[in-house]
């Protein structure tokens, strides 16, 4: 079985890409700075087992990601770590650039370094995917779909740094021959979502009688993908794809945001009715705008299809009923990531 080191596996989708990785028999090496994002908690499963090793640490940390690499030879790198949410970009954008652009690159010339230290089929079989948005193509009018040959025009800090570190990440192929792979992938949800992004945030503000935020008119689109169909499609990626290539990573399940947060009033109305027996759409409430808000994303996924036998196994309908259903059965999970209780008392006992 392979070893693989994953980066931001503490995060919301590298976490559930560990959790299935080791499930599956795959020995992970975790390194994560745990931001406030990285949370061991989503990882508690997997105390004692020996098929993932955590590292407190940073993807920029030239020393140790050497030593990590040294230590326990990879046949893979997977660089999920980023600062990953656009509003923040917005308030910050230095943290972005610091970690996606500057971070990337310091992992590409690690692991550029290791590969080089590899020998015959090891070599040969090496890959570094990187994970990235389809955020860096910018925004579309009512029709069309992105594909990999759509240009690259970043609206946001946070997806101008995802741009930069993909042109790094081909430019490490291009100069150096690194063997790497790169995804564009839509909005994910699932279990484990930081709870300041639109669909865990709603689902708690929901539950707590909250106003629901609706950026605008409620009318920008999003292609929404399963986690768990994202994590496959990685897999995949890394198995299959042709080194040098991207591959886009969709749903095919647009939807604007208004019809995304009145889908999760329904859902929590029919599990978890209010003891007013109002509905909870009764809760939404317009607010102004994100500065540069893009209108649409939509993917254009064939190739990863076509090529490779890809295919999402979720339609929204049922993603997100099980995500709702996910979220209610593990409250507990929200109110220690939002507080940081469980962060902080875990830190100690990092491998
Ligand atoms: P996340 O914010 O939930 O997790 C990011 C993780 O990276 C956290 O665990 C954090 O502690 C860690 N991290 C941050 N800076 C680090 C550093 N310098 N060194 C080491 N670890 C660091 O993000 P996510 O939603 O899981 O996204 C993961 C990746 O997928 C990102 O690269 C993101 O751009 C990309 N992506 C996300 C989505 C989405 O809908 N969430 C869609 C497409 C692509």
């Amino acid at each position: 079985m392979p070893t693989w080191l994953v980066t931001g596996g503490a995060g919301f989708i590298g976490g559930n890409f560990v959790l299935e990785a080791v499930a599956k028999g795959i020995r992970i090496v975790n390194l994560d700075a745990l931001t406030y994002a990285g949370n061991l908690d989503t990882l508690t499963a997997l105390e004692g087992n020996p098929k993932h090793v955590f590292a407190h640490g940073d993807i920029g940390d030239h020393a140790l990601v050497a030593r990590l690499l040294g230590e326990h030879q990879p046949d893979a790198v997977l660089n999920f770590a980023a600062e990953s949410h656009v509003d923040r970009s917005i308030d910050g954008p230095g943290a972005f650039i610091q970690t996606n652009v500057v971070g990337t690159l310091a992992l590409l010339e690690s692991v550029r370094d290791y590969w080089r230290s590899l020998e015959g089929g090891r070599r040969e079989a090496f890959r570094f995917l990187h994970v990235s948005t389809d955020e860096v193509y910018g925004s579309l009018g009512d029709t069309g779909k992105f594909s990999e040959t759509t240009p690259y025009a970043p609206n946001s800090p946070y997806s101008a740094s995802k741009a930069a570190s993909d042109h790094l990440v081909r430019a490490f192929y291009h100069t150096y021959g690194l063997p790497v792979l790169t995804t564009n992938c839509s909005n994910n949800y699932g279990p484990y979502h930081f709870p300041e992004k639109l669909i865990p945030l709603i689902i708690a503000r929901a539950l707590a009688g909250e106003p629901l935020p609706v950026y605008g008119d409620g009318k920008n689109v999003r292609d929404w993908l399963y986690v768990g169909d994202h994590c496959a499609a990685i897999r995949t990626v890394l198995e299959k794809g042709r080194v040098g290539e991207t591959y886009n990573v969709g749903g095919d399940a647009e939807r604007q945001n208004i019809e995304v947060v009145e889908t999760i009033c329904r859902l929590l109305d029919e599990r978890r009715p209010r003891a007013d027996g109002k509905p909870r759409a009764s809760q939404i409430t317009y607010v102004t705008d994100r500065p540069g808000h893009d209108r649409r994303y939509a993917i254009d996924a064939s190739k990863l299809q076509a090529e490779l036998g890809w295919k999402p196994q979720h339609t929204f309908e049922q993603g997100i009923a099980d995500t709702v259903d996910w979220y209610l059965q593990h409250q507990d999970w929200v109110q220690r990531v939002l507080d940081g209780s469980y962060r902080l008392e875990r830190i100690g006992t990092a491998a």
